[in-house]
């Protein structure tokens, strides 16, 4: 049996290591890291290319850029300003904070980087070839050559929100998600500070927000929410916030946008992640902030779990103890309040509900409450099991990126 190598033709090995399924950031930063501790890994996505099919608004907060040396060639300009707008968005509240919080990601050349180092770390990457389920011990692959099969020591489901590989491996799936969607446009040029809006009616964005994120260089103007209770959809919720979007007044918007969307885990961190055959990461893991929908923190940070305790487990002699301490209920169990500020925001279904709620966030204390969850240093728990990965040297780090400083 042969599997697919980078280019999707077959290759010379029938097994490996780690089979690790989607080249999201969860996928790739889990590939790297096991690649580089000197196991063989094979990484495969369905989609062709990278720089398609994007599923992210791109916002990096200000612990991830603190911690993860990301490429600053393919991020945006920093913000510090949040305008929170009621439904009619009149009187919006405006919060700066005293430093950076977020940058925008240029995503496609992101994800292009850390494909490289991916590839750099001896990653063999398979693009467009689709995990098609577990067939006893071996995984199946369909791709242009038709379908193969991979023995694998372990399977990582970084394979998003609605992970085939937890299915297979009878892992926790996710339950609670919303679906989000977003149009992106390069600014000629806005005399707007870098600026995050968000709207907080449930009429357009039922049980989430709506948003324009402009950085000066980049728009980004999106809705979130549950399926479910989109009156006109979530592509008439899109069209609709788009026309009346906030800080985008005189902006010439080009003819083609690109489009943007997908699902969102807000039902937090799932329990059980981990099994004997292997684990799930990122969005696959429910590893998503209930509260403001942030996952790419959460993805960079569990995968460095997720690594330390693979690499323990290929060492084992009894590899399956070691993965039953994949344990997501611990970390599960530090999101409580963010998950009881979820079944509120889920619960504010009607405009008067959200502009009653901005009566509160007029007060001091409701702006404190509200910079604690914007401008906090709080970020997704950084997993104590497994040992830590010391990452390669300062130096090197610097030049390869990714690595935790
Ligand atoms: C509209 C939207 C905006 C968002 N904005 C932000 C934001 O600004 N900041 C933030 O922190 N978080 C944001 N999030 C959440 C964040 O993007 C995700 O939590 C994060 O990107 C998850 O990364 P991942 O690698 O787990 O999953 P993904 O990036 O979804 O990657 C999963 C990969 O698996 C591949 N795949 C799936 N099934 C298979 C299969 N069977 N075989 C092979 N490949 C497969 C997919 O093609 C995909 O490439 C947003 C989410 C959405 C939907």
């Amino acid at each position: 049996m042969r599997t697919p190598d980078a280019s999707g033709r077959p290759g010379a090995t029938a097994s490996t290591d780690v089979l690790v399924v989607g080249a999201g950031l969860a996928g790739l930063h889990t590939a790297t890291l096991l690649a580089r501790r000197g196991h063989d890994v094979l990484l495969v996505e369905r989609r062709t290319s990278l720089g398609h099919a994007i599923r992210t608004t791109g916002i990096f907060v200000r612990k991830t850029l603190d911690d993860f040396p990301l490429p600053q060639e393919h991020l945006g300009p920093p913000i510090r300003r949040v305008m929170l707008y009621p439904p009619g968005m009149r009187r919006p509240v405006g919060l700066v904070s005293a430093r950076d919080e977020y940058r925008v990601g240029d995503m496609a050349p992101l994800y292009t980087a850390a494909a490289e180092l991916a590839a750099d770390a001896g990653v063999r990457m398979a693009m467009g070839t689709s995990y098609a389920g577990r067939q006893g011990g071996t995984f199946r692959l369909t791709g242009r050559e038709g379908t193969t099969a991979v023995r694998a020591r372990f399977v990582v489901g970084a394979d998003g929100a609605r992970s085939r590989v937890a299915r297979d491996l009878a892992l926790d799936r996710n339950r609670h998600v919303l679906v989000g969607a977003e149009e992106v446009f390069e600014l000629p040029g806005t005399d707007e500070p870098p600026t995050f809006h968000c709207v907080l009616d449930p009429s357009l964005a039922p049980g989430y927000l709506a948003w324009v994120v402009n950085d000066g260089q980049h728009a980004h103007v999106g809705v979130a929410g549950y399926a479910d209770r989109f009156p006109a959809g979530l592509r008439g919720a899109l069209q609709r916030f788009s026309a009346s979007a906030p800080g985008l007044a005189g902006v010439e918007r080009p003819e083609a946008v690109e489009r943007r969307g997908g699902p969102i885990p807000v039902g937090g961190m799932l329990r059980r992640v981990g099994c004997a055959d292997g684990l799930l990461v990122g969005d696959a893991a429910g590893a998503v902030s209930p509260l403001t929908a942030g996952g790419l923190d959460p993805c960079l940070r569990l995968s460095e779990h997720a690594a330390a305790v693979l690499d323990e487990a290929l060492r084992a002699r009894n590899p399956g103890d070691v993965l039953t301490g994949y344990d997501g209920a611990a970390l599960r169990a530090r999101f409580r309040g963010r998950l009881m500020l979820r079944r509120g925001l889920a619960h504010v279904r009607t405009p008067a509900m959200a502009t009653a709620a901005f009566t509160l966030l007029r007060t001091p204390l409701g702006q404190a409450a509200a910079r604690r969850v914007l401008f906090g240093d709080k970020s997704f728990p950084t997993p104590e099991h497994g040992r830590p990965y010391a990452g390669p040297e300062p130096a090197a780090r610097i030049r390869t990126g990714y690595g935790k400083p």
